[in-house]
Order: C-alpha cells, then sequence, then structure tokens
C-alpha cells in the first residue's frame, strides 16, 4: 500500500465525530476531521436537551443502553476534569394517571437491567417534597440524570485532538469518495467557505475512514456505493423535528421532569440548562427533508405543548411558553416502524476494510458519545472486533 495523506479521516465534526478523533489521537493516531460547516458541532450537537442520561429507556443490551451508560460515567468525569459545565441535577419521571404506573415498573425495570442502580420510586407525597409544584401520582427519580454544556464540550473536544497533533479541518464538505488502487480511501472535497481558498482541498487519502456525518451520513455513505458487499444497503436517514418552546419566567423546579414515555419519544419534558433556564420538548415530526424551521403560526403547537406541561405542571402561567429552537433527529427508521439501535457497521457488515460508518445516531448520543469514541477506535485499531 502506498503511503496516504494521513492515516485516519473523519467525517463530521458534531459531538460523535469529535469524540471519536480524541480517543484515536490520544493513542497516538494520525487524525483529521473534516466538517463542512465554519464551526463545530453546529448540526444536531448543538440543537439538543443537553440532557446526560442515565440509561433508563433503552432495550437491554443494545449499543444505547451500553453505550449510553458507559458513556454517562465517561462523561461527568471528562466534564469535571475539563472544566466544562455539568451538573447531577437528577430527573423525576412522573405518572400522572393511574394508567402509567405498570410503564413506570417497566422503566424501573428497564433501568436496572440496564446496570442503572440508583434510581427510587416515589409515591405523590415524596415527588411533591422534592419538587412541591408537581402534581403526580408517582415518579420514577433518577439521581444520576444530569445536565451539560454541549457548546463547552465540543470546544474542549477540539482542544484535545489539536493537542494531540489531530486537526480539525473546518469549511469542507467531503463530495465524493473512491477507492485508490491499493486499497486508500480518496476523498474529493469542496471548500465551503467564502473566498477562504487556503481551506480547500482537492483530493486527499486516508488509510482508515469513519463516516461520523449525523444527518448527512446516508448521503456521504452513498458515495461509496457500488463498492460494498452484495446485498449491502447504506441504511436511509428519516429526519423527525422536535421543538422547544423555552419559558419566560424561571421555573420553580430544580429536576428534570418527564412524562412517561410513549413508544420510543419521550414526551414533553422540561429540561434545565446551567442557568436554570428550562425549556419544554422536544416534540415529534417526520419529515421529508431537513428544515429547522419552527413552526407554529397557528399556535396550534404552543396550544399542545400547555396542555401537556399542564398535566405535570398544573401552574404553568398562560402565555409563559416562548417559541425556542428545534433539532432534527437522523432516524433510520420510519414513522410506526421498531425504533433502531445504533448503528456501527464495520467491515463485517458492510464488506469495505478499515472504514466504519454511523447511522441513526440520535438520542441518547451526546451521552454516548466519549464512549462511542473510545468503541469505534477499539474497532479500528484491534481488527479482529470489525
Ligand atoms: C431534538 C434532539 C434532542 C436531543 N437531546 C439529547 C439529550 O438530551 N441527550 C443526549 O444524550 N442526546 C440527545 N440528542 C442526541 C444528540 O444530540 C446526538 O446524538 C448527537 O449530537 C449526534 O452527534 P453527531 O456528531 O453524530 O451528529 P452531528 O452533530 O449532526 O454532526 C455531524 C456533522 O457531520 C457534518 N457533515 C455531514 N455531512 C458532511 C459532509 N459531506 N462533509 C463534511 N461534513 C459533513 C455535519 O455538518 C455535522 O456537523 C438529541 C437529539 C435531538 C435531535
Amino acid at each position: 500500500m502506498s503511503a496516504a495523506d494521513v492515516e485516519t479521516i473523519v467525517v463530521g465534526a458534531g459531538l460523535v465525530g469529535l469524540a471519536i478523533a480524541d480517543s484515536l489521537s490520544a493513542r497516538g493516531h494520525e487524525v483529521i476531521v473534516l466538517e463542512r460547516h465554519d464551526r463545530v458541532g453546529t448540526e444536531t450537537s448543538s440543537r439538543n436537551s443537553e440532557v446526560i442520561h442515565a440509561g433508563l429507556y433503552y432495550p437491554p443490551g443494545s449499543l444505547r443502553a451500553r453505550l449510553c451508560v458507559e458513556g454517562r460515567k465517561k462523561l461527568y468525569q471528562f466534564a469535571e476534569d475539563n472544566g466544562v459545565g455539568v451538573k447531577r441535577c437528577g430527573k423525576l419521571v412522573v405518572a400522572t394517571t393511574n394508567a402509567d404506573l405498570p410503564a413506570l415498573d417497566g422503566i424501573a425495570e428497564r433501568a436496572l437491567a440496564n446496570g442503572v442502580d440508583d434510581i427510587d420510586m416515589f409515591d405523590a407525597i415524596a415527588a411533591r417534597k422534592l419538587e412541591p409544584e408537581l402534581d403526580c401520582i408517582g415518579a420514577l427519580h433518577s439521581p444520576s440524570t444530569g445536565i451539560i454544556d454541549s457548546h463547552g464540550l465540543l470546544v474542549a473536544l477540539e482542544g484535545h485532538i489539536c493537542a494531540h497533533g489531530g486537526s480539525v479541518v473546518l469549511s469542507t464538505s467531503v463530495t465524493a469518495i473512491s477507492r485508490t488502487p491499493d486499497g486508500l480511501y480518496s476523498l474529493a472535497t469542496r471548500s465551503t467557505a467564502d473566498g477562504a481558498q487556503s481551506q480547500s482541498l482537492d483530493t486527499i487519502t486516508a488509510k482508515n475512514l469513519i463516516i461520523s456525518a449525523g444527518l448527512g451520513a446516508t448521503d456521504v455513505g452513498r458515495l461509496l456505493n457500488p463498492s460494498y458487499r452484495e446485498g449491502y444497503v447504506v441504511p436511509a436517514t428519516h429526519p423527525a423535528k422536535g421543538h422547544y418552546f423555552t419559558l419566560a419566567a424561571r421555573a420553580p423546579f430544580s429536576n428534570l421532569i418527564y412524562p412517561v414515555p410513549s413508544g420510543a419519544w419521550l414526551g414533553i419534558h422540561l429540561t434545565l440548562d446551567l442557568a436554570g433556564k428550562a425549556r419544554f420538548g422536544p416534540d415529534l415530526q417526520w419529515m421529508e427533508s431537513v428544515d429547522y424551521a419552527f413552526d407554529d403560526e397557528s399556535g396550534e403547537r404552543r396550544k399542545r405543548f400547555e396542555t401537556e406541561i399542564r398535566r405535570y405542571w398544573p401552574n404553568l402561567p398562560q402565555d409563559a411558553l416562548q417559541p425556542g429552537y428545534t433539532g432534527i433527529r437522523p432516524k433510520i427508521y420510519s414513522e410506526g416502524e421498531i425504533p433502531a439501535d445504533f448503528a456501527i457497521h464495520g467491515p463485517g457488515t458492510h464488506g469495505l476494510e478499515r472504514l466504519i460508518a454511523l447511522y441513526g445516531i440520535e438520542s441518547p448520543g451526546l451521552t454516548a458519545s466519549l464512549a462511542i469514541g473510545d468503541h469505534v477506535a477499539a474497532m479500528l485499531l484491534n481488527d479482529a472486533a470489525i
């Protein structure tokens, strides 16, 4: 094999791509991250709830369950070691009707099976002792759920990569991928910076390739068609938008408040940022294509949010909700289908050596990011595992 320009290229500088590059560069591996925007993490990694999930909901044994629980521990440690804002504020999953109670027991069972061993079940009195404004008939308390400054996390990861000799190249979109006769990955790129010719790369070759491109992963993965093993199909991405409303006043809660989930959707929950500001959401709207517009001209969405929130917070003041922002989940299953696990495809799956591609990294991808980084680095550095 002739020499590649670089040992490993990661496509996508969201939290997951950066965590993978961080893990590789910390092991002395040469790595470059290519990102189409002019800053890191401007897509899903900065349009989420910033919650460090405990690992309550995901099917035991799934990658989502395992990497969430592992990632949560790594993330608290990383934040503390690197001065990234973080708080173990805790969370209550609340039952507001008798019909919710069996679901609450189901979550408790799942949490235990996932190795989350610190949950408590509260009756209404105990829940209200913790959160006097809460209306519920029972609750599950998860003290290891928390919140994190996702921007601080992105900056810290980028800093680590550069300190280990890696680089993050911004304003660079990957537009074509081919294999050289001796098996290197050759990436054609286009500069997306206005007039910044110095950042323009034409082609770059790498021995290893990681596709961690979030909502763009399917498009990037398909650039390698038809080189995959016969029968392998790059997973399609089905975008699902979530809207957030923010609260004009300060919320009278110190824990995050979640209703009992509805299928794979966690419901309209209350989360807090590190400044104590509350936001509600995200809701779930399946989309044909990626579009971040906040859509509530008729005011119907706000009404729906108010109804949902008043189930657990009846004193939500009138007209207190303000339109916030949206985020888009890169789902790899369609509406009505069984929720898919994280898809981390190596040669054993798609047939191309030294390629790892990640699809469907929706929640809890932030929580799991550092664990995904270590998992993918281990896959790449230990061929036997892939
Ligand atoms: C509404 C919502 C709420 C969420 N809340 C939480 C939460 O509270 N807790 C939690 O743990 N998780 C949460 N998540 C999930 C979490 O935000 C994501 O799993 C995580 O941010 C995914 O990171 P990523 O790096 O895979 O993707 P991204 O952040 O989308 O990064 C992918 C990057 O690839 C780049 N890219 C794409 N195509 C190309 C190309 N051709 N060339 C170059 N670059 C390219 C993109 O520009 C982008 O920057 C939430 C997600 C959503 C949508």
